[in-house]
C-alpha cells in the first residue's frame, strides 16, 4: 500500500504535530483507542464520521511534549492500524508513525520531563473537591489559548480561562461538578501592584493612559497577566536594556522612567 503524505511540525518546547495531508474530515473526534494510556502525551484527531462506522482514520497526532514520549507509548502506536508515512520535507519515506516520532525525538529540542503534565501543575490546588470529593481538580490557565494549551484542555489536564481575567479569577476547577475556587492574585498583592504601577498621568500630554512596560518573562506572573488583560501594562518580548523605559503613554507615545539604570560610562 502507498504511504500517506504527512508533515511533522516542531513548535517550540517539545510540542510536535504530525498532520496527514489528506482531505480534512468534516467532523473530528479526539477519542483515545480502547485501552489507551490516557497519561501519554499524545492527542489523536480522527475522522468522527468514519469512527462511528468503526474505522479509525487518523488525521492529526499532537505530541504535547516529545520528551515525555516513552518507549511503551511508541510500542502502543505500533499496535494501532495506522498508515505508513512520507514526509518529503524531512526526507522520511515509508516510515511508521512511531518511527516518525522517534525521528522527532532525536531532532527536536524539548524540556526533559518524565510526565508532560508537569508543565501545567500549579501550587496551591486542592487535592479533592470540597463539594463533591472528586480528585479531578485541574488548574485554570488564562490568556489566548496557544495550540498546546488547547490540546492540554482537550486532554482534561487544564481548563482554559480565556483572556477576560481579573485579580479575583479562580485558579482551579473540578471537572466533575464544575465548582471552581482559589484567587488568581490575592487582594493585597494586587493593591501593592496598583500602588506601584497603577493608573498614572502622562507628564507630557496629561492623559491617564500611562501604562507599565513589561519585558520578556516579566509578563508570565499572574499579576502581570491581570494587568495586561486590564490594559494597565504593555508587553514587549525584548529583554530590558540599560535605559529602557518603565512607562509608556498610549496616547502620545511618551516614554519615561527607567526599567534598568543606564550603564555607567565605561572608563578607559
Ligand atoms: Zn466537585
Ligand atoms: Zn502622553
Amino acid at each position: 500500500m502507498q504511504a500517506t503524505r504527512a508533515e511533522l511540525i516542531d513548535y517550540s518546547g517539545g510540542y510536535v504535530v504530525l498532520r496527514l495531508l489528506v482531505r480534512p474530515p468534516l467532523r473530528e473526534s479526539n477519542a483515545d483507542p480502547a485501552g489507551w494510556d490516557t497519561s501519554s502525551p499524545l492527542l489523536f484527531t480522527w475522522d468522527a464520521d468514519r469512527l462511528e462506522r468503526g474505522e479509525w482514520v487518523l488525521h492529526i497526532l499532537e505530541v504535547l511534549n516529545i520528551a515525555a514520549l516513552q518507549p511503551r507509548h511508541l510500542a502502543a502506536l505500533g499496535q494501532l492500524n495506522l498508515p505508513r508515512l512520507d514526509c518529503y520535507e524531512l526526507e522520511l519515506f515509508d516510515v511508521s508513525v512511531a518511527d516518525a516520532l522517534r525521528w522527532a525525538q532525536r531532532q527536536y529540542q524539548a524540556l526533559p520531563v518524565a510526565d508532560w503534565r508537569e508543565e501545567w501543575r500549579r501550587p496551591g490546588l486542592p487535592t479533592q473537591c470540597p463539594r463533591c470529593d472528586s480528585e479531578r481538580i485541574v488548574p485554570i490557565v488564562y490568556g489566548l489559548p496557544l495550540p498546546r494549551m488547547y490540546a492540554a484542555s482537550l486532554k482534561n489536564v487544564i481548563r482554559l480561562g480565556g483572556c477576560d481575567v481579573s485579580p479575583s479569577s479562580p485558579i482551579w476547577t473540578c471537572l466533575r461538578c464544575e465548582l471552581s475556587g482559589g484567587v488568581l492574585v490575592p487582594e493585597a498583592v494586587w493593591e501593592h501592584w496598583l500602588e506601584q504601577n497603577g493608573p498614572r498621568f502622562c507628564p507630557r500630554c496629561e492623559s491617564p493612559c500611562l501604562v507599565r512596560v513589561l519585558y520578556g518573562a516579566a509578563a508570565e506572573s499572574p499579576v502581570a497577566s491581570v494587568a495586561l488583560g486590564q490594559g494597565m501594562a504593555f508587553w514587549t518580548d525584548e529583554a530590558p536594556t540599560p535605559g529602557a523605559p518603565a512607562w509608556h503613554c498610549q496616547a502620545c507615545g511618551f516614554e519615561t522612567g527607567l526599567e534598568l539604570p543606564r550603564a555607567a560610562p565605561s572608563s578607559g
